[in-house]
């Protein structure tokens, strides 16, 4: 029998990261649990992807931010679960302040977070996967790495330098079974997005309903958030055998966002 592959998901304490691990445990992947919160939430989401699954799932509280942190749970993940098969660089942060305005600390905290660590985790999961001559990365990017929003200048760098990181390592790796892809979702009601929206109604004076269609939903032709779901099921495709010659990639899943 094939030994199970091992998933670690950055990132994954929340939104998008929490439903792509669930797909990858649904699929049978042993996974390295990842980001911040609390940690009695976050112990009971391991024990319960582990226990509806029937998988391994380790957690692993590393700082993205910080390279000596990637680098202890990038050894944690060798010798627990002997190697990370599919990795997903998801976690990310942004900050929303005019270009002259924004803060120093805060562009590099979005640049180390949403840009550097997937150099990190990348070059340290390439060994194992290239020995194995099979692998997956997926780069959970944006909208924002093919269009630009005002106000948005390090995430809009962060994520159109991660679209680039990503083709080049497809180039690097494309003939030893490796593939990596970056996956630019529009908006998703996740809770980063939830929160914004009541006070985004007071500070305009509109209903929540009128700031979902007219604010966040503007330029999502759907008129509908894309579901964390959809998103999890086209990494796990991502992640699949079926999808090894799928690589190099930036695909959208917008709503049709990037269509304008
Ligand atoms: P979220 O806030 O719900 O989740 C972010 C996750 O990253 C959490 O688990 C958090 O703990 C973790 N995280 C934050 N800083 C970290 C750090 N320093 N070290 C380790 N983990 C850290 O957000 P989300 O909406 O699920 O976003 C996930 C990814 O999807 C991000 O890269 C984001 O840019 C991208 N994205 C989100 C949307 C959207 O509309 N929500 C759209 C496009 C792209």
């Amino acid at each position: 029998m094939q030994k199970r592959r091992s998933a670690l998901v950055t990132g994954s304490t929340s939104g998008i990261g929490l439903a792509i691990a669930g797909e990858l445990a649904a699929r049978g992947m042993n996974l390295m649990l990842n980001g911040f919160g609390n940690a009695a939430e976050i112990e009971a989401q391991r024990t319960r992807l582990a226990h509806d699954h029937g998988v391994e799932v380790l957690y692993d509280g590393a700082d993205m931010g910080r390279q000596d942190a990637i680098e202890t749970m990038m050894s944690r993940a060798a010798q627990q679960l002997g190697g990370i098969d599919v990795l997903v660089n998801n976690a990310g942060i942004q900050h929303v302040a005019p270009v002259d305005e924004f803060p120093v600390e805060k562009w590099h905290a979005i640049l180390a977070i949403n840009l550097t660590a997937a150099f990190h985790t990348t070059r340290l999961a390439l060994p194992h996967m290239k020995f194995n001559q099979w692998g997956r990365i997926v780069n959970i990017a944006s909208a924002h790495a093919l269009v630009a929003s005002p106000y948005k200048s390090a995430y809009v760098a962060a994520k159109h330098g991660i679209a680039g990181f990503t083709k080049t390592v497809a180039l690097e790796v494309a003939e030893a079974g490796i593939t990596a892809n970056a996956v630019c979702p529009g908006y998703v009601l996740t809770p980063l997005v939830e929160k914004q929206i009541p006070d985004t109604a007071r500070a305009r004076g509109i209903t929540e309903e009128q700031v979902k269609r007219d604010v966040l939903l503007a330029a999502q032709p759907t008129k509908r958030f894309v579901t964390t779901e959809e998103v999890a099921q086209f990494v796990a495709f991502l992640c699949s055998d079926a999808a090894a010659s799928i690589t190099g990639t930036v695909l959208s899943i917008d709503g049709g966002w990037t269509a304008h």
